[in-house]
């Protein structure tokens, strides 16, 4: 299997090259496929698996088809903790390198100030913790209403560290229709739920 008979476009092949990709995980031939397409995808897999190109590729491929101008939120990932955050949005950048695509990533525990700058600038795709995402939002300086892909990454660390409800809110502020990416190492009853819900 070759991240070519996954149905990835050429800059996008080019950039995962340059990142010595050679052959897609299991969880990237799974997910990416399917995801290309628009279809909601629930993968159960871990850090380390590779599942941040299996969910960043398709987010790319497909917000690359169609430019919105000016920039709104198409695409938003939420993450539990800013290690992640920053790790996903790298990988983003990395794997975007050839498209007109920007992203941004905000987390709490810094000042806001940089991250407002960024915001007002235009982001395609922001990357975020759920509680800096919550008061920014509740400060009017985003808008979650274009979201077309949503993406719930490591759903039962974000149940484990308490911040299921706070999900819960950002999911409320996210168009009805959209495409759902759910990841979680494990799917205990509460998560599901969550699932059901999506
Ligand atoms: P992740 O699970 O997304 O955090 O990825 C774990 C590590 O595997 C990261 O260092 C990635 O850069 C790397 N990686 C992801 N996909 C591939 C792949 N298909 N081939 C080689 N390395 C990969």
């Amino acid at each position: 299997m070759t991240f070519q008979e996954l149905g990835l476009n050429e800059p996008i092949l080019r950039a995962l090259a340059d990142q010595g990709y050679e052959q897609p995980s299991p969880i990237q031939a799974k997910a990416i496929p399917p995801a290309l397409t628009g279809r909601d995808v629930l993968g159960c897999a871990q850090t380390g698996t590779g599942k941040t190109c299996a969910f960043a590729a398709p987010i790319l491929q497909r917000l690359s088809e169609k430019s919105v101008q000016p920039r709104v939120i198409r695409a938003l990932i939420l993450t539990p903790t800013r290690e992640l955050a920053i790790q996903i949005d790298d990988n983003l950048h990395a794997y975007g390198k050839n498209l007109p695509l920007t992203e941004a990533v905000i987390f709490g525990g810094v000042g806001q100030t940089p991250q407002v700058e960024q915001l007002k600038r235009g982001v395609d795709i922001l990357t975020a913790t759920p509680g800096r995402l919550l008061d920014l939002s509740g400060q009017g300086y985003l808008d979650l209403s274009h979201v077309e892909i949503f993406v719930l990454d490591e759903a039962d660390r974000m149940l484990d560290m308490g911040f299921i409800h706070d999900v819960r809110r950002v999911i409320k502020l996210l168009p009805q229709k959209k495409q759902t990416m759910f990841f979680s190492a494990t799917l205990p009853p509460e998560i599901m739920d969550l699932v059901d819900t999506l």
